[in-house]
């Protein structure tokens, strides 16, 4: 029969690399925690309504990456492809955004793109949302937490946040009619995809790789000169703020990020170190979100975090620490007649060593054999019951990465011998 595959750009987390994955998850769920961040998870799948209005109807996502398909009953429903438009239905439904909130999720998010290096589509995002706070002090906080998290990770010399502000709707709309002025007089110089976004998403054109577009807007009007009173005083706030926290950043005035709610603070973290898909980090305010969602106007702001590209960028840098390869501390070798007494020693073991990883031998062989599992096994010790151990209530450890005697003790004994 033919062999079935996963879906393209679909992939398998496996053993190998799930401890990198599990060392990520912690970093970030336990930075999250030191800052005052609460978690929230909400559903895969959603109404395809939900990311057409939260996301707009004119973007790359809506237009073209989603996964929507009708269910069993007709309606249309859309595998998230990101992770803002949920928590902002998720708030506005339980009623969490009376009070400030801040909030972060992790988990798969689904975009049907051109698979590639660090382009997937199911690809995994952390996140963060807050609520309730007008900033600039929280857009402050957590760009100051990122930069934690990158020296934490050991790649801070390797990420650089660029930084951009769009305005209000006003101004935006004030700056889009001077953009499309400017371009429309230069349209047969544009690529093919910057013709097309002028009608719809001008703003977009900035983000072009193009060469030829890149050069045309070099003289193009900019967005930071339409910047309305509020906007600039915020934007220089934040940016006093950040000179304080000593975060450098670089203020890219073509940054415009490709989702339609955002207004005001943009901003991505960008490494030189992955090629084209190098932002591993993005995100911004977005005021008007949740009263466009139908709930009552609170401020916000959050970003999203690329789990496979930070992978990605710590294996680059090879910034990962080392003891993650190790899966087991102790592997328990069972000889004889003695499968009954080893699980319950190794019970025992772990009743007494709550920290000790211990793997025990399953499925019988000879003393040889089972060694060298324990050998190629991560393990530090291998414990040894045969039939002699196993009648005394004992063990022998063996140490496997050391130069030491092995010793026969009591189970009960053990702690003390692998403690020390
Ligand atoms: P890009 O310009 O790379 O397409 P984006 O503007 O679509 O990014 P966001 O929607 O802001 O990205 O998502 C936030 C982060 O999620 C990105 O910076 C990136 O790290 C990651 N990301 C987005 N799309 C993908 C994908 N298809 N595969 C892997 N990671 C992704
Ligand atoms: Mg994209």
């Amino acid at each position: 029969m033919k062999q079935l595959r996963a879906i393209r750009g679909m992939n398998d987390l496996l053993p190998a690399d799930s401890p990198t994955w599990q060392y990520v998850e912690s970093t970030l769920s336990e930075l999250f925690a030191r800052y005052g961040y609460s978690e929230i998870r909400t559903p895969l799948l959603e109404v395809t309504q939900l990311f057409s209005r939260a996301v707009g109807e004119a973007t790359d996502i809506v237009e073209k990456e989603m996964y929507t398909f009708d269910d069993k009953s007709g309606d249309s429903v859309t595998l998230r492809p990101e992770g803002t438009a949920g928590t902002v239905r998720a708030g506005i439904q339980n009623n969490l955004l009376t009070t400030p909130q801040r909030l972060w999720y992790f988990g798969p998010m689904f975009r049907y793109e051109r698979p590639q290096k660090g382009r997937l589509r199911q690809f995994h995002q952390f996140g963060v949302e807050v609520f309730g706070i007008e900033g600039p002090d929280i857009d402050a906080e957590i760009l100051i937490m990122t930069a934690r998290l990158w020296r934490q990770l050991g790649v801070a010399d390797h990420v650089r946040l660029q930084l951009n502000s769009l305005g209000n709707s006003e101004s935006r709309a004030a700056y889009r009619e001077a953009l499309v002025a400017y371009l429309e007089e230069r349209r047969d110089q544009l690529d093919e995809d910057s013709q097309r976004r002028l009608e719809r998403n001008p703003l977009r054109i900035l983000d072009s790789k193009n060469t030829q577009t890149q050069e045309l807007l070099a003289d193009a009007p900019c967005l930071l000169d339409f910047l309305d009173q509020e906007s600039a005083a915020h934007f220089a706030s934040l940016r006093q703020m950040l000179d304080a926290a000593g975060i450098e950043y670089e203020i890219n005035p073509r940054l415009v990020r490709g989702l339609d709610y955002y207004g005001k603070t943009v901003f991505e973290w960008v490494t030189d170190s992955l090629g084209a898909q190098g932002t591993v980090c993005a995100g911004g305010r977005y005021d008007g979100l949740v009263e466009q969602m139908g709930g009552k106007p609170t401020p916000a702001v959050g970003f999203g975090l690329g789990v496979e590209r930070l992978v990605l960028l710590l294996q680059t840098l090879e910034v990962l620490p080392e003891a993650l390869e190790q899966q087991v501390d102790a592997y328990l070798v069972a000889v004889g007649d003695v499968q009954s007494a080893a699980l319950t020693a190794a019970e025992q073991i772990r009743d007494s060593l709550p920290w000790l990883r211990l793997q025990t031998h399953c499925g019988g062989g000879s003393f040889k054999s089972q060694m060298k599992k324990a050998d190629k096994s991560s393990a530090d010790f291998a414990l040894i019951i045969g039939e002699d151990e196993a009648a005394a209530g004992q063990v022998t450890v063996k140490f496997l990465r050391a130069d030491e005697p092995q010793q026969t003790v009591a189970v009960a004994d053990l702690a003390a011998v692998l403690q020390g």
